[in-house]
């Protein structure tokens, strides 16, 4: 049944790869897909149908795809390589292949690794065959592979592999991810029944698999009877037989759960357990970390690999704090730290321990963001881009709008920046609809007036595309000409504006990814503006930036609609300057947000109807619905299923048009242009429409399905609405089954501010999942939490600040923090530290 469930998982795969990540796999996206049967997996686990084994491979991915949808290509190729790691790991459990029957899996300590001798005290066991041997006066220190460590044989090396673990850095950065406190493991005869209990028993008796008749009838139940001194008790499970295969007479097992009695007899059901070494002190009386997991490696082997890398390597580790900020936060040293922090005598050590890990890796972050921010600043040759009074007047005159002060405010942030010779590196936040595009059009038209290049960078084409129209129809009169580059534009025209770009004939580009791929040269690129920066990262900015010209660094404009919550301002954008535009154009009407269930949709239906009725128009947003289809034509039908209904039947006095993602770029122009003009009343889509679509008549949106998006996705949809002077209307339809689903639609109903909006999106998705860090290309935070270390952000950015003002190249700093920077930032330190 596993097998099953992992082959639907994997089949669209390589087509998904095929359609450089579209999402398109499936009807509704083929995140949906994956997630679907993830959590049937999972549940079936629950069930005890499938191997509690498989569990934690499938936490992980599901973990991975929840965040496809928000991921940039980059990081869906990343989620999609790693799926295929581990679904093979999944399949190499041996779980379900073949024949169909669940077959028995690796315990958690019958690995190959452990299947060895067990260990006694806390060496670790010598491996067979060795590396080739290390020479004298070998020192190992975090910088060892793996492989050359004594102690670590090929075999074991391989293992950590599959984690990813290749250097002794590596290894000892593998943190906990939480612990067990098995400093008091009880006796047998004084555990209490009913609560959760550590014991050391042994395996009494050959395990024995019953087929239950009578009510349970048909299930299989396995016992293992144990014992220690002072008793006995079964561990038993539901349908896993394979466990028979785990237990022999004479195994030691550490054993966690819940105490339960019948007839007289202790049961413990489907409890936790390591099977133990003799004397195996790193596992019970103490406080245990928990390391997360890959198949075919469990907790005893690691946890002795890293004991074993500490005592081989502890002398070795190089502090790289400066020496000043050890003292002045009282932090305990690098080996102590790693110690505590992997085998922790008292939780205040952990404590303390976790504390300097946190802002080690903080500190790294800082460092390079500062050396970033103040070296640009110091050193940097940009492009002085001067351009009088008189000239900017006569732009104004071109705008269809009198500005709003935020907007002026934040041109004039910009102008100062362009006309200084050093690069401007400036985030813009405001809400949607706060007036982004004019700052953009402003920055454009001043890299065109000093004889540069500008290039505007959006997330998506169909942005791209509605930036492409609002340019044009702004600088046209003006004489401008304004260049669209996408994906799917023909070659023959693609390379037409290639060369128009590198012979420097257009001077204004707007585009996609395309713009920052290999082969698009600049003649003269002057301004870069990137809107919507969560889909893109320092490293596509950094990307973009190298095509300026020789030397010198094209002035750069980030804009975001999706507001950042602070503690993100200071880690993932720590690098830039910010402007906020807090203020939106006159005559905004408060949208009204509404939750309806799905059986009251005939009112959902008829707000819409009496919005057409006074001269407005709506649009319905379609749902991602999941079948088991797994076609790229899928999500198109779940459209124009939609669609055609509507015109049927709830709608069919109405002119319903459609785009969906799956639609030709002629097509959907048409489409949205007879929107804009007012020949649909009602238009269908997909998420297609979630960033940048301008409709000022479109008053009201109805979401199906509203709890399968995320917060800032409707946030984003919601924008659509609201933009002129009408009042608007936000039809949430939905019925919320999970916490989190109500939590999510409770804010969009409460409240339309983005930053508040934000802080909650944060929160609800959890610092694991928090958005932008790795499509921003930031190295992964392996211990610090973006929510709850707030303050140790903080404190990290002031020390790294105020070490680099000092101190710009680190030249008098150790040279393990100039190692330890390289290590966290690997090969995207160079881009960092020079961009
Ligand atoms: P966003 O910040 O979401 O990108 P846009 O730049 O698309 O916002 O602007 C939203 C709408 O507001 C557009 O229709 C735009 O023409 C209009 N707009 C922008 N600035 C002003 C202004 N100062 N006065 C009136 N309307 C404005
Ligand atoms: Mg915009």
């Amino acid at each position: 049944m596993l097998h099953e469930i992992l082959d639907k998982i994997r089949r669209p795969l390589p087509a998904e790869i095929q359609s450089d990540y579209a999402n398109a796999g499936a009807i509704g996206g083929l995140d949906a897909h994956i997630l679907a049967q993830t959590q049937r997996a999972l549940e079936l686990i629950q069930l005890g149908e499938l191997p509690q084994d498989a569990e934690f491979s499938l936490q992980r991915l599901r973990d991975l795809w929840r965040r496809y949808v928000d991921a940039d290509a980059a990081l869906r190729a990343k989620i999609v390589a790693d799926s295929q790691r581990l679904l093979e790991g999944l399949e190499a459990g041996g779980w379900g292949l073949g024949n169909g029957e669940t077959q028995p899996a690796t315990s958690i300590e019958q690995s190959a690794l452990s299947s060895q001798q067990p260990t006694t005290g806390n060496e670790f066991p010598a491996p067979s065959p060795q590396p080739p041997a290390p020479k004298k006066n070998f020192r190992p220190d975090l910088s060892t592979e793996l492989t050359y460590l004594k102690g670590i044989g090929p075999n074991r090396a391989k293992l950590l592999e599959k984690l990813g673990l290749r250097s002794v850095y590596d290894l000892l950065y593998y943190f906990p991810m939480r612990y067990e406190d098995r400093r008091v493991v009880k006796e047998l005869a004084s555990v209490e029944v009913g609560a959760k209990e550590a014991v050391m028993v042994t395996v009494l008796y050959p395990p024995q698999t019953k087929v239950m008749g009578g009510r349970m009838s048909g299930r299989k139940i396995t016992r293992v009877r144990v014992g220690d001194d002072s008793g006995r008790a079964d561990l038993q499970w539901w349908n896993q037989p394979y466990r028979e295969k785990q237990f022999q007479p004479g195994m030691q097992l550490f054993v966690y759960g819940k105490i339960g009695e019948f007839n007289g007899l202790l049961q413990i059901d489907a409890p936790e357990f390591e099977i133990l070494g003799e004397n195996d002190t790193l596992q019970v009386g103490r406080i245990v970390p928990i390391y997360p997991m890959t198949e075919g490696l469990n907790q005893g082997p690691i946890r002795r690999a890293i004991h074993h890398a500490l005592e081989m390597c502890g002398e070795n580790l190089e502090e790289m704090l400066p020496d000043s900020i050890l003292a002045h936060y009282n932090f305990p040293g690098l080996e102590t730290a790693l110690r505590q922090i992997h085998f922790p005598d008292s939780w205040e050590q952990q404590k303390a321990a976790r504390e300097r890990l946190v802002f080690e890796e903080l500190f790294l972050l800082q460092v390079a963001l500062a050396q970033k921010k103040i070296n640009a600043h110091t050193e940097e040759i940009g492009l002085r881009h001067i351009v009088e009074d008189e000239k900017i007047k006569q732009f104004l005159k071109f705008l269809p709008f009198k500005l709003t002060g935020a907007q002026k405010r934040v041109m004039n942030e910009v102008r100062k920046d362009l006309k200084s010779p050093r690069p401007m590196n400036r985030l813009l936040h405001g809400d949607v609809g706060s007036g982004k595009t004019m700052v953009a059009a402003y920055a454009l038209w001043t890299a065109h007036q000093t004889g540069h290049q500008g290039a505007l960078l959006a997330p998506t084409e169909i942005l791209a595309e509605q930036h492409f129209s609002v340019l044009t129809r702004l600088f046209k009169p003006m004489g401008i000409e304004v260049a669209l580059l996408e994906g799917s534009i023909k070659a023959k025209n693609k390379r037409r504006i290639q060369a128009d770009l590198s012979e420097g004939r257009v001077s204004i580009v707007v585009g996609t990814h395309a713009l920052i791929q290999e082969g698009i040269e600049f003649n003269k690129l002057g301004i870069c503006v990137i809107d919507e920066q969560h889909r893109f990262g320092v490293m596509q900015r950094a990307a973009l930036q190298q095509k300026g010209i020789a030397g010198l660094r094209p002035d750069v404009l980030v804009m975001t609609a999706t507001p950042i919550p602070r503690t993100m301002a200071l880690t993932i954008y720590g690098d830039l300057d910010v402007s906020v535009l807090d203020e939106l154009p006159p005559g905004r009407q408060p949208i009204k947000t509404v939750l309806i269930k799905p059986n009251s949709r005939e009112r959902a239906y008829k707000m819409v109807r009496d919005e057409v009725k006074g001269g407005r128009q709506a649009y319905v947003v379609c749902p991602l619905v999941e079948q088991s289809e797994s076609e790229t034509i899928a999500h198109l039908k779940a459209a124009t299923a939609l669609a055609e209904r509507l015109r049927a039947e709830e709608l069919h006095d109405l002119r319903v048009g459609l785009v969906h993602g799956q639609m030709n770029v002629i097509e959907r122009d048409e489409q949205m242009e007879l929107f804009r003009a007012g020949m649909h009343d009602v238009l269908v889509s997909t998420t297609v429409i979630e960033v940048g679509v301008d409709v000022a008549n479109a008053t009201i949106m109805l979401i199906e399905d509203a709890e399968r998006f995320g917060l800032s996705q409707l946030h984003q949809l919601r924008g659509r609405v609201g933009r002129g002077v009408h009042k608007s209307f936000c039809v949430l339809m939905g019925d919320p089954r999970t916490d989190e689903g109500k939590a999510r639609l409770g804010v969009m109903v409460k409240t339309q501010n983005g930053f508040e909006i934000a802080e909650h999106d944060l929160q609800l998705r959890g610092p694991g999942e928090f958005y932008g860090t790795r499509q921003s290309g930031m190295p992964d935070f392996r211990l610090a939490n973006i929510i709850s270390d707030v303050e140790i952000i903080q404190q990290a950015r002031e020390a790294a600040f105020q070490l680099v003002q000092s101190d710009p190249h680190l030249e008098d700093e150790k040279d393990a923090l100039k190692r330890a920077l390289r290590r966290f930032w690997g090969d995207k330190l160079s881009l960092i530290q020079v961009s």
